[in-house]
This record gives C-alpha cells, sequence and structure tokens, in this order.
C-alpha cells in the first residue's frame, strides 16, 4: 500500500487509485487524508477482514512422527480459498448450531486419510485434503505463475510418512478474523510509504545555465527529473533527443533535417530556427537602464536551441558553426553548407553504383554498399529507379 499525504488533512473522505491489482496483490495511492487513516486500513485488512481456517482437528489415527497437536496447528495455518467467508457465520454467533460450530452454515469439514505402504517417504500435502465444499479449498499455488518450482505443484507440507505409517483425521474449518488468530488474516504483510512531494525553487533554477540544469537532472540516483517540458524556459528541450538523432556528415543532410525538425517542432521551437523569432527589446525604457527580462529569457532559449543542434553535429561539422551567434544562423549556415549538392556530388555518387562490381565481395557486403549508395542519393534528392537497379 502507498499513501500520498497531501498537507494537513483530517478529512476522513480519501480517494483511492488502484496502480496494480493481481489476484494475491494490490498496490494503490490512498491521497486526500492522512497517516491514521492509512494506517487504519492497514490494520483492517491484517486483522478484520474475515477468512475460513481450520480449527478443530480430530485425530483418528496418528502414528507418523509428529504429534498431534502439532499437525492440528500446521492445519490450521494452510491458508483456504475464503470467497465464501463473507457469507458464512461466525459460529460464536450462528443459530442453528448453537455455537456448537459444526453445522453447514458455520463450518465446512475436512478428511484426510494418508498412508505409506511403499519404500519412498510419503509426502502428506494439503493436496490430501478432501473438502466436503468445493467452494472451500486448500489455496492452489501450483496455477501462479511465479510458481515455477515443481515442488510447488504438490501443495503445502502436512507430514512426511515413512512405511507403516499412517495419518487419519477429520478437520473443521470456521470463519474467524486475525484478531483473534493469526491463521485467519488474509494478508501476508500490508505496508505503506509517503509519496514524496517534490517542490523546485524556480527561481533558484532560473539562475542556472543549461549545462547547470543538466548536471542537476543527472545528479538524481533514481533518475526521477527531466529537462521539464512545460516551462517556457531552456528547461522544456527534451536533450536526449538530440543525443540519439543521427548525426550531420557530408551524406546525410536531408535525413539529419527531417529528424531534427521533427524534434524541433515537437518541443515547440521551429520559430528560433526559421529566424521568424526575433529578439525582444533589450531594455524597457529609453534611458536604457532597465534591462527587459523577455529579453534574457529569448537569449537563453535560442541558446538552448543552439546546443542541442551543436548536440546533433559531428565536430567537424561543428567546426563550421561554432561562431553562430543564433539558432537560426546555424541553421542558415548549415543549409547553405549541405543543402545544395553539387553536381559533381551526384555524378560522383552514379558512376560509383555503375562500377560497382560483386567481384571478391560476399553477396552482403556488395548488397549493402550499393543500398548505401542508393540512400545517398536519395538523401540528395536523386532517387535511383527501380528498373536501374535491377540491371546490377
Ligand atoms: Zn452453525
Amino acid at each position: 500500500m502507498e499513501g500520498m499525504m497531501g498537507g494537513v488533512s483530517y478529512q476522513r473522505f480519501p480517494k483511492v487509485k488502484l496502480r496494480e491489482l493481481k489476484d494475491d496483490y494490490a498496490k494503490f495511492e490512498l491521497y486526500d487524508t492522512d497517516a491514521s487513516m492509512a494506517n487504519a486500513l492497514r490494520r483492517v485488512m491484517i486483522a478484520e477482514v474475515p477468512t475460513v481456517a481450520i480449527d478443530l482437528v480430530e485425530i483418528e489415527v496418528n502414528s507418523s512422527v509428529l504429534n498431534d497437536e502439532f499437525i492440528a496447528h500446521r492445519l490450521g495455518l494452510i491458508p483456504l480459498s475464503s470467497d465464501r467467508a463473507m457469507s458464512m457465520r461466525f459460529s460464536r454467533d450462528c443459530d442453528s448450531c448453537d455455537g456448537d460450530g459444526q453445522c453447514e452454515f458455520c463450518s465446512v469439514e475436512f478428511h484426510l486419510r494418508a498412508k505409506c505402504i511403499g519404500d519412498h517417504t510419503l509426502d502428506v500435502t494439503s493436496k490430501d485434503l478432501i473438502s466436503s465444499d468445493h467452494t472451500v479449498v486448500p489455496v492452489d499455488y501450483s496455477s501462479d505463475s511465479f510458481s515455477n518450482d515443481p515442488s510447488d505443484h504438490r501443495g503445502i507440507i502436512i507430514v512426511k510418512l515413512r512405511k507403516g505409517q499412517e495419518l487419519r483425521l477429520r478437520a473443521i474449518a470456521r470463519k474467524g478474523i486475525g484478531k483473534d488468530h493469526a491463521k485467519w488474516s488474509p494478508a501476508a504483510t500490508v505496508t505503506f510509504m509517503y509519496e514524496p512531494d517534490i517542490h523546485i525553487n524556480e527561481e533558484l533554477m532560473e539562475t542556472l545555465t543549461l549545462e547547470e540544469k543538466v548536471s542537476w537532472v543527472e545528479s538524481s540516483p533514481t533518475k526521477v527529473f527531466d529537462i521539464d517540458p512545460n516551462t517556457e524556459q531552456q528547461m522544456q528541450l527534451p536533450a536526449s533527443v538530440f543525443t540519439s538523432l543521427v548525426k550531420l556528415d557530408d551524406t546525410n543532410y536531408l535525413v539529419w533535417k527531417g529528424q531534427v525538425m521533427a524534434a524541433i517542432i515537437a518541443a515547440g521551437f521551429e520559430d528560433f530556427i526559421s529566424g521568424s523569432s526575433s529578439p525582444p527589446a533589450q531594455f524597457l525604457d529609453s534611458g536604457d537602464l532597465l534591462m527587459n527580462p523577455d529579453y534574457k529569457i529569448w537569449h537563453r532559449t535560442d541558446k538552448a536551441v543552439m546546443s542541442l543542434l551543436f548536440s546533433a553535429l559531428t565536430s567537424e561539422t561543428l567546426g563550421q558553426v561554432v561562431c553562430c551567434k543564433t539558432a537560426s544562423e546555424v541553421w542558415l549556415t548549415l543549409k547553405n553548407r549541405f543543402e545544395s549538392v553539387s553536381p559533381s556530388r551526384v555524378m560522383n555518387l552514379k558512376v560509383q553504383m555503375q562500377q560497382l562490381r560483386k567481384d571478391g565481395k560476399t553477396m552482403q557486403q556488395y548488397l549493402s554498399t550499393l543500398k548505401n549508395l542508393v540512400e545517398q542519393l536519395a538523401a540528395i534528392g536523386e532517387p535511383v529507379e527501380h528498373c536501374s537497379l535491377m540491371s546490377h
């Protein structure tokens, strides 16, 4: 159980949000309340939810190594399916049998008969318990996905018998609660923890450079932070997207541009690339005394877009744009440098393709070289027709 407690609240109308629910496991958020509520729930789950468990054992024959009390105690601890527990009566309140606790409304009868006749040790398990009610049976763990151990498929071991030893008994299961005895507790364990509520000092964060913010994000050992996409600041850009892009080189400009453009648009910064976003006035007054905060923000964002563009360049390409003043200047420089494909380059690639021979290459080497040339031509706007490939 997980609790998320908001502020000082003592109201008794908490909200529950399920995060995980399996047959034998539940995890949920509890909020709009305080720890006492979570603890009350925890205690009810452990001690006050009724289940069915073996409560009376009559031993007919027991020649095993364990004494009667020991076996009775082990039987009591075997978990039984308890879907019927809510409709069953507590035996002490039962009118039908005057509290005897052995009628159909307040009890379920089990029988166990086992005798070892072979030379091998016989394991007597919960699967040997024969129930008089098919809805109340020992819990079968073998159908659970987590049980890969073949020993689980035999049920829970009660006692081991050697040749000639015998166990014969009748047991009565009754409804009860964990408060009376732990065998009736429906939960193995119930815990809760506080969900951390983190407040970031935005003003202080403003004063950090992008590098400082990145190192701050990375300082968290469990990686709970990322560069925030919801603020208007440079925190917004998802830096990880850019570092995973194909880096720009002489051959892949159009592919590179497509990827970077998509990431820039996704982050909402296309205006900084196209140059249509121009910086606001530097000063608020005519006397050049009051600095315009928007001016500072604009430049900081522009620098962040620039540094992200840089992160998608190889070091050689970076050398050609490192003197640029703005992100749009970087973008334009790269466009001028790479977009206009010289006719000689197209010719060069086409000649390479025509002269490509299989010769000593394996088929795979040959095809991957060919594919590479075709892709380069396609990327510079000279797609190769399918039929011209066929001639190879
Ligand atoms: Zn009864």
